[in-house]
């Protein structure tokens, strides 16, 4: 997700919100809503301070017509609803929006937006019919974890059931769909239970795409909390990329386009198809797992510094030699332990 500023204009005016996922960096972005209907997560600060609004719809429409003013000259294929939950705006002024921005935007094949499970639950099958074929055609998912365990400790306020059901409800009525996934979510105690039951719901689910994040503990957040006071404790990036590989192992039956695009997490060479490339994301896994540990510091290092973007780039030999020295930097005048220095590098990216 990618901060944005609120914009305006001197005489064309409409509102922005402070994120949208990276893959709507074209997209034409409308603000239904305001911050996030749940904010309570434990792991999150995206929306913190901000109360939950939906916009007035005639505002939204305003906004609409004066995007449309100010990018006379450009057409997008795409737009993404903003902020947190278009799903809890009422269906038919949602449809009202959709039908505006259509007739604003005609070009737009794609129109998407974050929703909730307990929000897109409360839809009927038929409202969600009716809000795809009105264009809303592609769901966001932050399903994090199909851990009940997990869940309840991030306080996300979604269980996998829900999570289920708006999964159905959103495919059969025709929506794409993109699921986002932490990495450690459930820290040393609980990576097995997160592991098998996200698995087990991503299989059930079959998603169009996953996305995998490996978590980063922002400071101040009620995760850290119980990191400091020992209630959480966190994967190393090993440990990370051991569940990553149990993950996949265990996908099974799916056609998800599965991707690491995230600079957070270690390995951003594993994106493709599954289950095309399966085997081939356990191999990736299996190379880094069975260099030496040096080579392994070196490589998490040179991640973590932005020298390198895949185990590829270790080959140039400057590159190496230069992670090297700072490696041997920090063992030398023993500046800390490198599974903290890790961490908190792994922080600073968020
Ligand atoms: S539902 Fe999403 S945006 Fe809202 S608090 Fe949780 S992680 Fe943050």
């Amino acid at each position: 997700m990618i901060s944005l500023l609120r914009f305006a204009m001197t005489h064309i005016q409409f509102q922005q919100g402070p994120i949208r996922p990276p893959s709507e960096a074209n997209s034409l972005l409308i603000r239904t809503t305001q911050g996030c209907p749940w904010n309570k997560c434990k792991f999150c600060t995206l929306f913190e301070g901000m109360e939950f609004a939906i916009r007035p719809v005639e505002d939204i429409k305003r906004d609409i017509w004066a995007a449309r003013t100010f990018y006379k000259n450009r057409q997008f294929k795409s737009c993404f609803l903003q902020d947190g939950d278009s799903f809890a705006m009422e269906t038919d002024d949602l449809l009202d929006v959709l039908n505006t921005l259509k007739e604003a935007f005609p070009e737009l094949t794609q129109i998407s937006s974050y929703g909730r499970a307990q929000t897109m639950t409360k839809k009927s099958p038929a409202e969600m019919q009716a809000i795809c074929d009105a264009g809303l055609n592609m769901l966001y998912c932050g399903m994090e974890s199909g851990s009940l365990e997990v869940l309840k400790l991030m306080k996300k306020g979604i269980t996998p059931k829900s999570i289920l059901k708006s999964a159905q409800y959103a495919k059969q009525a025709g929506m794409k769909m993109m699921t986002f996934i932490i990495l450690g979510l459930g820290g040393k105690a609980l990576s097995d239970d997160h592991v098998a039951q996200t698995a087990q719901l991503l299989n059930q689910i079959d998603p169009d795409e996953i996305r995998i994040l490996s978590l980063a503990v922002k400071p101040g957040t009620g995760l850290d909390d119980m990191v400091q006071n020992g209630q959480f404790t966190p994967l190393t990036e090993r440990e990370m990329l051991v569940e990553q590989y149990q993950l996949i192992s265990q996908l099974n039956g799916i056609n998800s386009n599965y991707g690491n695009y995230h600079g957070i997490n270690l390995l951003m060479e594993l994106n493709g198809q599954f289950p095309h490339d399966k085997e081939a994301f356990l191999r990736t896994i299996d190379h880094f797992m069975m260099m030496n540990k040096n080579d392994q510091n070196n490589f998490i290092l040179g991640r973590r510094t932005h020298h390198y973007a895949t185990l590829n780039d270790m080959n140039n030999t400057l590159m190496y030699d230069t992670v090297q020295q700072q490696l041997m930097r920090i063992e030398q005048q023993k500046l800390g332990d490198l599974e903290d220095i890790f961490y908190s590098l792994r922080q600073r990216m968020i």
